[in-house]
């Protein structure tokens, strides 16, 4: 698909006018139930064998319009709309996974998701093997007999390494694993793993998809089996359904996701160029950069390298006396919105792991990740150089 095409799809996809009287903004459903004609009808719908609503956390019709919406964005089968992030990926993962079974996943990651892995590993016995992702041939070492599913989140949060998508997806198909990729950080504006081979997608709507930090959604979207398992299992069983009045923020919002993206792309890139030049920064992470250890894989998977960066300025004082000092940059943790957003990580989002394990994910305790925003390139640029003193 071409960029161009993109802006187009952004605006328009999941269109479905027809139903609902030429509105050219998709209603709000409130409704938790739904009437039924008749016997006959009731039955068929509650049975599955007619298409229709009947009650709130199995579909709502605004619901609908933003999984038809994303299904298109990431070129997927089908997708579910979830509460949060979490939601979707532990959706996914429970789809996917059960007793006994074994997972490959990053060792540098969200670390919410590292948690979440390392909890079914305790509570129902679903080991995981955390490698270094920036290396495909990790997950194929790693791969066990009961080996289900292979996890990516490329770029990663913080550290924005890149898993070559194809490479381990390849793999996995070979071996009978699912891939599923965290993407998080790209949005399909910058990269689409179904087309990549992967088998599902996750996201953190709160993140790009929302871009307005004002809102808390997920979404799982892929094959046709696995999104239909995902709906009658998972979904239904824990419950973590997304209210149509955040799906509705959520479809509204992604009318303006290529503009947005587009403009993240080119203030990080401008920043990462520009940070390395002051004397405190003792390293840089954007895939965008020639220095980055996985560039060309990413030139080769992306469209576009992202809005997030990560800079190291070596001590944790650095980042404090740093994120103290900001006028125009927020001080404040999650990422993806339009404004630019600056978080000590080790003291803050990985806090929750050991130092050992922080170690081994490489979060060193000066980083700081910045999800760079819209605003004027050069008062962001200026703002974080002149606080980093
Ligand atoms: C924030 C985030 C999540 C979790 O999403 P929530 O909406 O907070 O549940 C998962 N993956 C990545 C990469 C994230 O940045």
């Amino acid at each position: 698909m071409t960029e161009e095409s993109f802006f187009t799809l952004a605006v328009h996809a999941g269109e479905d006018r027809k139903a609902n009287f030429g509105a050219v903004s998709v209603p709000i459903y409130p409704a938790s139930v739904f009437a039924f004609a008749d016997a006959d009808d009731g039955i068929a719908i509650h049975n599955y064998q007619k298409d229709g609503y009947f009650y709130g956390r199995l579909g709502n019709p605004t619901v609908s319009a933003l999984e038809r919406t994303m299904a298109e964005l990431e070129h997927a089968d089908d997708a579910l709309a979830f509460a949060s992030g979490m939601a979707a990926i532990s959706a996914a993962a429970f789809t996917l996974v059960g007793s006994g079974d074994h997972v490959v996943a990053p060792e540098s990651m969200y670390s919410t998701t590292t948690n979440f892995l390392k909890h079914i590993g305790e509570q129902f016995g679903v080991e995981t093997t955390f490698v270094d992702a920036a290396n495909a041939e990790a997950y194929t070492a790693a791969i066990r007999p009961n080996t289900k599913m292979s996890w990516m989140e490329t770029p990663s949060n913080p550290l924005v390494k890149i898993t070559d998508i194809a490479e381990v997806a390849g793999a996995g198909k070979r071996a009978g694993i699912a891939s599923v990729v965290d993407n998080t950080f790209a949005t399909p504006f910058n990269q689409l793993p179904l087309e990549l081979g992967a088998d599902l997608v996750v996201h953190s709507a709160t993140k790009y998809l929302g871009g307005h930090s004002d809102l808390t959604a997920g979404i799982l979207a892929g094959r046709r089996d696995l999104v239909d398992k995902a709906r009658h299992g998972p979904a239904k069983l824990y419950g973590g359904n997304i209210a149509p009045q955040v799906a509705w923020l959520v479809l509204r919002v992604i009318k303006t996701l290529a503009v947005r993206m587009e403009r993240h792309n080119s203030n990080a890139f401008a920043f990462a160029n520009m940070i390395g030049s002051h004397p405190k920064v003792e390293a840089v992470y954007y895939p965008g950069l020639g220095s980055h250890q996985n560039h060309e894989v990413a030139h080769r998977q992306m469209n576009g390298f992202g809005g997030m960066v990560s800079v190291d300025v070596g001590a944790a004082e650095t980042a404090k006396s740093l994120v103290n000092n900001l006028k125009i940059c927020t001080f404040a943790t999650s990422l993806g919105g339009v404004e630019t957003l600056v978080q000590p990580v080790a003291l803050m989002t990985h806090a929750t792991l050991s130092a050992e394990e922080r170690a081994a994910a490489g979060v060193s305790d000066g980083l700081l990740r910045i999800s760079v925003g819209i605003e004027n390139i050069a008062d962001i640029c200026q703002d974080i150089y002149d606080a980093l003193g």
